[in-house]
């Protein structure tokens, strides 16, 4: 079972998934090698029963489940970083764990192998995020979950395991340091200021307009003003939305169409890079958080961190925002 233990001096929770059982002579080399054959792929149609039995499937009502005919599809992840159980040892005396109860799933894009987010029809990607509000929702209503974390690693240099274009969503146990950060400062802007920080930065950005990327009638894409890493986006959404499950109507379209352009902007600059992208939403722990907003964070792996921005969790951004955004503008739409 993974579990949750706790760094003594720092408060710090880190992630132990036993389940993932990797061996030392795993780690032998970070260099990428081949993507696996198709033919052996477990996300291609045919070979659903290489996966976990699925929990959810777009597919046509006479088709049955785990057989092919889908056109996403939701499956447990096979080596879970979380997962609901008990704990195998308890706590020793200075040094605290617990179970890290909760839920890790994987979305698969599309039965096509060769397809990605980017080159995917835009109706496509539009169901893949119709998918991510029902495993939200499902996932805001398991009473162990109390932050539901959508992410895609695209790529292995991005953290993929898996080439077959896919999604992973994280029911998180606790609310991740970073998030509490956001909600922290949040809060206190809209205590003192008497407004959403997000909503006053999209305005604030749309009136100065050098670090918009892109917009359309629901959302704003933003190069912002203090990124951490070169070429990094956020995607927010016009309406002040506090959670992602609170999203419907044409703003999926139209959150699918600006995803679909931002990632065929990164695709033209630069050649297909892996990227890395997540939502940022209120937590799922039964609280209100009327002042938080939820966003996309999208960054493409252009450069790796080194010993600096580990040893002081302080990022050096070799690019400006108003550079990257100048740079993503001009490159042509493909959306
Ligand atoms: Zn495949
Ligand atoms: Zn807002
Ligand atoms: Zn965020």
């Amino acid at each position: 079972m993974p579990e949750i233990r706790q760094d003594v001096v720092t408060g710090r929770w880190v992630v132990v998934a036993t389940e993932r059982a990797m061996r030392p002579s795993d780690f032998g080399s970070t260099r990428v090698s081949a993507a696996p054959e198709p033919h052996q792929c477990p996300f291609c149609p045919g070979r659903e029963l290489m996966t976990p039995l699925e929990l959810y499937a777009v597919r046509p009502a006479d088709c049955e489940p785990n057989t092919p005919g889908w056109q996403v599809r939701v499956v447990p992840n096979k080596f879970p970083a979380f997962k609901t159980g008990e704990l195998e040892q308890p706590s020793e005396s200075m040094f605290s764990r617990r179970a890290a109860d909760g839920s890790h799933e994987v979305i698969i894009h599309t039965p096509d192998h060769t397809a990605c987010l980017a080159t995917m029809p835009v109706g496509d990607v539009e169901l893949v995020l119709r998918v991510y509000r029902q495993r939200y929702r499902a996932n805001r209503d398991d009473p162990h979950v109390r932050y539901a974390h959508i992410v895609v690693n695209h790529e292995k240099e991005a953290g993929a395991s898996i080439e077959h274009t896919h999604s992973q969503l994280f029911g998180v146990p606790l609310v991740p340091p970073l998030v509490q950060q956001e909600l922290a400062g949040a809060s206190w802007h809209h205590t003192s200021r008497g407004k959403c920080v997000f909503c006053r930065i999209m305005e604030a950005e749309l009136e100065v307009g050098r670090r918009v990327i892109v917009e359309n009638d629901s959302f704003v894409a933003i190069a912002p003003f203090a990124s951490c890493l070169p070429f990094e986006m956020w995607i927010i959404p016009r309406e002040h939305q506090p959670s992602f499950d609170m999203i419907e109507g044409e703003q999926f379209g139209d959150f699918a169409q600006i995803l679909h352009d931002t990632l065929g902007r990164y695709r033209e600059r630069f050649d297909s890079p892996p990227y890395n992208y997540y939502i940022h939403s209120a937590p799922t722990d039964g609280s209100d958080y009327p002042y938080y907003h939820w966003h996309l964070e999208l960054i493409p792996k252009l450069t790796w961190p080194g010993a600096f921005e580990m040893g002081t969790s302080m990022m050096i951004n070799v690019t400006t925002p108003e550079h990257a955004a100048e740079f993503l503008r001009d490159s042509h739409s493909v959306g």
